[in-house]
């Protein structure tokens, strides 16, 4: 049995399935990590995160209706694999080995310099809950280097890269308050 792992699902994650995935095309091989953050709201300020309203988007049991900003992203269908809250509460949407919905259109160049597009195709989608250009907490960088040595376990030669910088026309996620020397230092 593996310790770490059931058919894509980790182990030390609160599973929550979401509908919003499909399988990856034939012979597709997962050597990417999208980090992006989230907050719904947008939060202004520490008390505002937590309150649900990620789950439920990946979900679709959103209430559109119960803030403002939920308008504005009305029946979208998205979801990622991944969710870490600020305390570090680690959950998960989609198996690692189905396609979630999290990028959308995208280009990655690799190291050998193939420009790949549709991420979503061999990439996994970790979500840190947060405001782009806003902090993260430690206890996310804790689960996030706990979660991504899981993942090279199942991955090899995987690459790291923000949203924002495979659909930089688009999205600005996670933003200048990531600290990606810690998440390299971290892993290795
Ligand atoms: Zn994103």
């Amino acid at each position: 049995m593996d310790t770490l792992w059931d058919q894509g699902w980790y182990r030390f994650a609160r599973r929550l399935d979401s509908p919003n995935f499909g399988p990856r095309p034939a012979n597709a091989v997962v050597d990417l990590i999208v980090i992006h953050s989230i907050s719904l709201p947008p939060a202004a300020c520490e008390a505002d995160y937590g309150g649900g309203y990620v789950q439920q988007l990946f979900t679709n049991t959103l209430d559109w209706d119960a803030h403002p900003y939920f308008e504005t992203i009305r029946d979208q269908k998205v979801s990622a694999h991944f969710l870490i809250e600020r305390t570090g509460a680690l959950w998960q949407f989609v198996s690692c080995y189905d396609r979630a919905w999290h990028a959308g259109q995208s280009s990655y160049t690799n190291k050998q310099g193939v420009i790949k597009n549709n991420c979503n195709d061999f990439s996994v989608g970790i979500e840190l809950e947060g405001v782009p250009g806003e902090t993260f907490t430690d206890a996310q960088y804790e689960s996030l280097s706990s979660l991504n040595a899981a993942l090279s376990h199942v991955f090899k030669e995987i690459d790291f890269v923000g949203h924002e910088h495979i659909a930089p026309c688009r999205k600005d996620d996670p933003g200048s308050g990531f600290d990606w020397a810690r998440l390299k230092r971290a892993f290795g």
